[in-house]
């Protein structure tokens, strides 16, 4: 198996922290072209330098974009190839959870929750569209969550919409093959700023980070006992995004520490 992406270009969106840093990361190691964005210049400054001590700028590009918006995923498409000619793989990675129950979420968070995670994925996979269908192996690897198969009542709106979201994946990879490759990771929890966010918020742990987290592990019952890491969904990420998984299509790959409660 050919472990050089030289050549091949990379779209991260939401590329500046968690799985979607650690993904820019692992393709850079093999030496693809990676451009990311955020909706922070500052965040975006940091992740742009942390990957620049690692492996210089050469292949890199990073850019100021909110993927709701249409008009600058617009200017992001044409920066990408303009600096890289072209891209083969886009990994819709942006977004975040939403913390509500039924009775706590009014229309307007049913509305951002629902365009949230529904555009993040149609805007850039139309932006790219194009160039990915020109790439020969061209690949979109989305990020969603276990949620969309197994709902919390707590993040109700972000379980909802996560179900519908791998149904649209499904369709975009009947419509889209030959061409095109469209899978998804399923991620059950993996440690980012999101969870940073949310041990920030929990005025009352008593805790410090790391036993924090171990806590939440073992009170969700993981049977794994853990988080997962970064890096371990970007694994999954590089093998649906290249070559490698090339008779994959309309699939989903499982990064949850086995807290999936279904079979199948
Ligand atoms: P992080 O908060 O660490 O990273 C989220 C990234 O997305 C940041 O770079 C953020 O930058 C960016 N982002 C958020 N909204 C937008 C937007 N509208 N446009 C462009 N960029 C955006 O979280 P994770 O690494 O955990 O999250 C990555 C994905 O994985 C998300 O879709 C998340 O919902 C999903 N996921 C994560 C789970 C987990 O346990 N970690 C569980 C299930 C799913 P900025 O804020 O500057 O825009």
């Amino acid at each position: 198996m050919n472990n050089d992406l030289s050549g091949r270009t990379i779209v991260i969106t939401g590329g500046t922290s968690g799985i979607g840093l650690a993904t820019a990361k692992r393709f850079l190691q093999v030496g693809a072209n990676v451009a990311i964005c955020g909706r922070d210049k500052g965040r975006l400054k940091i992740a742009v330098a942390d990957i620049r001590n690692m492996f210089g700028d050469e292949n890199l590009l990073g850019v100021t974009c909110d993927v709701l918006d249409k008009q600058q995923i617009e200017i992001f498409v044409n920066s990408v190839v303009g600096r890289f000619g072209g891209v083969d793989t886009l990994v819709n990675n942006a977004g975040q959870a939403r913390l509500s129950t039924f009775s706590t979420t009014d229309d307007d968070a049913w509305r951002e929750e629902l365009e949230l995670k529904f555009f993040s994925i149609i805007y850039p996979s139309k932006g790219f569209q194009t160039y990915l269908e020109k790439s020969g192996s061209g690949s979109i690897v989305c990020v969603s969550s276990l949620l969309s198969r197994q709902p919390e009542p707590r993040l109700v709106a972000t379980a909802a919409a996560r179900a519908g979201q791998l149904n649209l994946i499904h369709s975009m990879a009947v419509e889209l093959a030959p061409a095109i490759r469209v899978n998804s990771i399923l991620i059950g929890v993996v440690e980012s700023g999101q969870w940073q966010r949310r041990f920030e918020a929990d005025k009352n742990s008593g805790n410090d980070y790391e036993a924090w987290v171990r806590k939440q592990a073992h009170d969700k019952g993981i049977p794994l006992g853990r988080f997962g890491q970064p890096e371990e969904a970007a694994n999954a990420i590089y093998f649906l995004g290249t070559p490698m998984s090339s008779y994959t299509t309309g699939s989903t790959i499982d990064i949850s520490g086995g807290y999936s409660k279904h079979v199948g």
